[in-house]
């Protein structure tokens, strides 16, 4: 699924905007075909992918290890698995999805029928992101294929081992004339998006998301942003103690070690509750990590040296480096960062005003929880919000006050792994939204039809605009 190309040397050729141009005509071309648009391409696409994750599974896991060190087990519950359940998931209800949707029809278009289509919309884009580079690759373009687009995907260059192993095996295993990798980093992006497309889902930061905004417009080309934000995790002081440090340390370390869309990037609660929240995290991480948490094989690295030296910065600045309570150790050859808390940051400090995106926590305290809720007001829309309580009022404030992309009460992180469930940011971090159904709607048209008949005509409709029909 690697651009076409002859040879290994013309492979590693530029990929300009001439190329760009001529893939996309090739798969437009290919498209007009009609060939992705049956069920049966797109169930042999999707069974395609199935097999190449079992098959490869070995291999999946290894480049993730050498991009992030992701532990095995990690990178196979939380990339492998979760593709797979996206395909299956896909597989058993297509069917389902294709089907024309009956809607009834007003008196004014009677006697008629409707129904609403889903089409591909044609050939489409997907630009992906490094910090789960197999599932947020492929899950997209799960989704495209299940509504029968042709797809291009240009994962990360900042995992180059999963990006290249998904350029050969997209190739082995899907057909080429539909389906392609373009592996590059900035010139390769910015030619693909010259072109026009379909639609384009792009996953990464909102500076990027931008760029891509911008250059869709050029085309009118709708676009789903699947961007970031700081998300918040409020902690009430009722709560299983245990069952909360517990799920905080899987929604932050134990994923990827911060380096997801949405983890909990930072915690609110009570001044008077905040020791032992920090003591039961304490607690619970040596449990899980050991005691020398640096050390463990458990936790993925920093993915690359420029994400270490912003993550150092982060922690060294003047009002931040003596607010560590846990952690804060650090070795710039392994790219590796202790899980480290912070207590009462400044609401100021860089660690509090952008995205942290690795293993560092910072807790602002408040005196009583509800003050917790203008905090997250005043700050962007977050991609996800969290609160852990008791308290049913609470819970319900908390959804109807906050916006957000997604919301877990008593939890992190596994809403996204939720069938049924669209994922998706709102105003900041992202547009639009995707998985399951959401997925295969979001890369279709939804085409009105409207069937009429011979049968009857009223003449009420057609000028002359006569007294009588005045009248009626
Ligand atoms: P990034 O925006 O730097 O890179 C993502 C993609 O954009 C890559 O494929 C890259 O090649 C491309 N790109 C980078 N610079 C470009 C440019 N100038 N022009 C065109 N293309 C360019 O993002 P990142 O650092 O890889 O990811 C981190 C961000 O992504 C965080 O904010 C995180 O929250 C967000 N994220 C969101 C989700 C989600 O599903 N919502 C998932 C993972 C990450």
């Amino acid at each position: 699924a690697t651009l076409s190309v002859e040879s290994e040397a013309e492979k590693k050729q530029v990929f300009d905007g001439e190329k760009a141009y001529l893939l996309v005509r090739e798969l437009r071309k290919n498209f007009d075909t009609g060939k992705t648009k049956s069920y049966e391409w797109r169930i042999s696409q999707l069974e395609a992918i199935v097999k190449m994750l079992e098959e490869k599974e070995k291999e999946i896991i290894d480049a993730l290890h050498t991009d992030l060190s992701k532990p095995r087990l990690e990178a196979y519950i939380t990339e492998i698995v979760q593709a797979k359940s996206s395909c299956d998931e896909a597989l058993q209800e297509l069917k389902h999805w294709m089907k024309p949707e009956k809607v009834s029809t007003s008196i004014t278009a009677f006697p008629s029928s409707a129904e609403i289509v889903s089409e591909p919309l044609g050939v489409v884009l997907i630009i992906s992101t490094w910090n789960f580079p197999m599932l947020l690759s492929l899950d997209p373009v799960i989704g495209a294929i299940s509504a029968g687009n042709a797809v291009v995907l240009k994962p990360s260059e900042v995992s180059p081992a999963t990006s290249s192993l998904l350029a050969n095996l997209l190739e082995s295993y899907l057909d080429n004339s539909a389906v392609r990798v373009v592996e590059g980093a900035v010139p390769e992006t910015t030619a693909l998006l010259d072109q026009k497309w379909d639609k384009i889902l792009y996953t990464g930061s909102a500076r990027v998301g931008r760029i891509v905004m911008a250059a869709a417009a050029k085309h009118l080309t709708p676009v789903i942003l699947e961007l970031g934000g700081k998300c918040p995790a409020v902690v009430d002081s009722n709560v299983n103690l245990q069952f909360t440090a517990r799920r905080i340390i899987a929604g932050k370390w134990a994923c990827n070690s911060g380096q997801t869309c949405i983890s909990v990037d930072y915690i609110i609660t009570t001044k008077d509750f905040a020791p032992t929240l920090v003591d039961a995290l304490k607690e619970e991480l040596e449990q899980f990590f050991g005691k020398d948490l640096i050390e463990s094989k458990d936790m993925s690295r920093i993915v690359s040296p420029t994400q270490y030296a912003r993550l150092v910065k982060l922690l060294d600045e003047d009002k931040v480096s003596d607010k560590i309570v846990l952690g804060g150790q650090r070795d710039e050859k392994k790219l590796k960062i202790a899980p480290t808390i912070l207590l009462d940051v400044p609401q100021e400090a860089m660690v509090m005003q952008e995205e942290i995106f690795g293993p560092i926590l910072p807790i602002i305290t408040v005196d009583s929880i509800e003050d917790s809720f203008s905090i997250i007001q005043s700050r962007p829309k977050p991609l996800a919000a969290y609160l852990f309580t008791n308290n049913e009022q609470l819970k319900k404030d908390y959804v109807d006050k906050i916006s957000s992309g997604g919301m877990l009460i008593n939890d992190a992180v596994i809403h996204v792994a939720t069938r049924g469930l669209p994922f998706g940011g709102v105003g900041e971090s992202g547009m639009g939204c995707y998985h399951g159904k959401f997925s295969f709607d979001s890369f279709s048209h939804k085409k009105s039809v409207l069937y009429k008949t011979f049968d009857s005509d009223p003449s009420i409709r057609y000028p002359p605009y006569t007294p009588e029909k005045e009248n009626i």
